[in-house]
């Protein structure tokens, strides 16, 4: 098994994380979700690394506007979702859960997540315990769901909430603390929360991203992954209704926050 891939935040735009994740042993380095080419060009650069793959969850352009500049730049392949490839700018490979995706021999699950966008994706790497979720899971939160409905939504945040607790997350926006004061708001006697609410604000105010947080926090204390706790159910329509139907409440009260 090669060693873990190594992996690098870089801020782009006003709160986006584009990532960049690298296989010392053959010297690959992938861009995941770059909204703009330059500061991921520069950021590999500053490494010593060349792009050469571009990776995108989901067809918003604060996640792809970096492709073609990039592509042009240094002929990196871009990957992305199958379902949504007349929405990728320059994509080379098309991928699903059937084809999974080899990255210089590290395995990576695709996992289909539409909600967000119709075509959403994550990109999984059980060896390097890493997910790259784009805008379906934030920490403490979820994204907006513009193109499906919670019936759609809820099964992709299933499957993430399936994978191993020491997973770390690696998402599309640092929203965290405006994230929290909803959480708090939605699920208020939630001990977990409340710790992270404190580690959030040490983080911010030092500076520093909360990115990426652990599956295993984020099943304890981000109110979307619990809609079928008996907490927020109780909260959010009842014991009778469908999860789905819960999670959506809460994510309507959250639209409205
Ligand atoms: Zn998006
Ligand atoms: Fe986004």
């Amino acid at each position: 098994m090669p060693a873990p891939l190594e992996i690098a935040l870089v801020p782009m735009l006003k709160d986006n994380y584009a990532y960049l994740i690298h296989d010392a042993a053959s010297g690959a380095t992938a861009i995941l979700d770059p909204s703009e080419a330059q500061p991921g060009l520069k950021a590999a650069a500053a490494r010593g690394w060349t792009l050469t793959h571009v990776l995108d969850t989901h067809h918003h352009n604060d996640h792809c506007g970096g492709n073609l500049g990039i592509q042009q730049a240094t002929g990196a392949k871009v990957v992305g979702p199958a379902y949504d490839r007349a929405r990728i700018p320059g994509i080379d490979l098309a991928v699903d859960e059937k084809s999974g995706f080899d990255f210089a021999g590290h395995h990576a699950q695709v996992l289909f997540i539409p909600g967000h966008t119709k075509g959403h994706i994550a990109f999984h790497f059980p060896d390097s315990k890493a997910v790259f979720c784009g805008d379906t899971l934030f920490s403490i939160g979820c994204g907006r769901m513009f193109e499906g409905t919670s019936d759609v939504m809820w099964p992709s945040l299933l499957k993430l909430r399936a994978l191993p607790d020491d997973t770390r997350i690696y998402c599309g926006h640092e929203y965290t603390e405006a994230n929290i004061r909803f959480a708090l708001h939605a699920d208020p006697d939630n001990a977990a929360l409340k710790r992270r609410a404190v580690e959030a604000k040490q983080l911010r105010e030092a500076g520093k991203p909360t990115i990426p947080a652990v599956l295993g926090d984020e099943k304890q204390s981000n109110p979307f992954l619990r809609a079928d706790a008996p907490e927020l159910k109780a909260r959010f329509g009842g014991q009778d209704k469908p999860d789905h139907e819960i999670f959506g409440a809460i994510r309507a009260a959250k639209d409205r926050f």
